[in-house]
């Protein structure tokens, strides 16, 4: 079977699936110890040793924050005790099977391209995570892109397409250094920060209720968001020209996104004839832990 590990800092999640036919045999969970790098290792241990029980395992892929830096070591991980370990070098010392690793957009694209709401995609398909922060996965000739410097999908941080401060609202300084930084507007973060800065405060979730009540001013904000995200699926098109854009993340889960997305879509492609779909996710919070099983069935 092959093994997908979703690694979070609070919780590590296991799934082992059929090589072939891609069913479920076991999901376990298991408690992340973040405590010293040696515990946090044999977390890690703990969830591939019960999945272990359902079969043997081909491989292994780890979906985790953070990349491989040149030297084979562990950089930008959120479970910072990571950072500079021979992340991949001491699991293998345990179980020596192929081990993967990649970000939760990247597993997001894999497993909905594998057999989710991409899966009649022949060889392309962009995830875009629309949670608290914003990234993609990019998935050409049935490959990850992950690029020279690991920083393919990062279209978070790529400036919001057309920006204009009379449309979008103030500009915003972003973490990272850059200015009107697309995650801060798609992102969840994004979508209630510029309504709370033009109406009132209000999260994504009470923004939605008062939508769901015909609340004018949660409608106008709606259909501005849908035309921001709208910007940035036009701009995938014109460059990676996939042929499925699939989201995931909290904001997905907003059903009313889609037709409005798909709608502007051609309003903002270099040709307005496009027939890209803007679709929902499938697999939601497995999709993970499915793409990360997935890392060694590419190509
Ligand atoms: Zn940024």
């Amino acid at each position: 079977m092959i093994v997908g590990l979703d690694i979070g800092g609070t919780k590590i999640e296991g799934v082992g699936l059929d090589s072939v036919t891609y069913d479920t045999l076991i999901t376990y969970r298991y408690d992340t110890d973040t405590e010293t790098y040696e515990g946090f290792l044999s977390s890690i241990m703990s969830v591939i040793n019960e999945v272990a029980k359902y079969g043997d395992i081909d491989s292994i892929g780890l979906g985790c924050c953070g990349s491989i830096d040149k030297n084979g070591l562990m950089q930008g991980a959120n479970v910072i005790i990571l950072n500079g370990k021979d992340f991949i070098g001491d699991i293998k010392q345990k179980i020596n099977v192929p081990i993967a690793i990649a970000n939760d957009a990247d597993c997001l694209a894999l497993s909905e391209f594998k057999d989710g709401a991409a899966k009649q995609a022949m060889n392309s398909c962009v995830a875009i995570i629309i949670g608290t922060g914003c990234g993609s996965g990019v998935i050409v000739h049935n490959k990850l892109v992950t690029g020279l410097n690991k920083l393919g999908g990062e279209i978070g941080h790529n400036p919001l397409p057309s920006y204009s401060s009379k449309i979008d609202g103030e500009q915003i300084d972003c973490y990272c250094g850059s200015k009107n930084c697309t995650e801060s507007f798609v992102s969840g973060t994004g979508f209630s920060r510029t309504f709370s800065e033009k109406y009132f405060h209000a999260n994504s979730k009470q923004i939605m209720e008062l939508y769901a009540q015909g609340h004018t001013e949660a409608r106008k904000h709606l259909d501005l968001y849908c035309d921001q995200l709208a910007r940035v699926c036009a701009n995938i098109v014109n460059f990676v020209d996939p042929e499925v854009i699939v989201l995931g993340g909290g904001m997905s889960n907003i059903d009313e996104i889609y037709p409005l997305v798909n709608a502007k879509l051609n309003k903002y492609t270099f040709t307005k004839n496009t027939v890209t779909q803007v679709l929902k996710n499938v697999y939601g919070d497995s999709s993970g832990v499915r793409g990360a099983a997935f890392l060694h069935q590419q190509g």
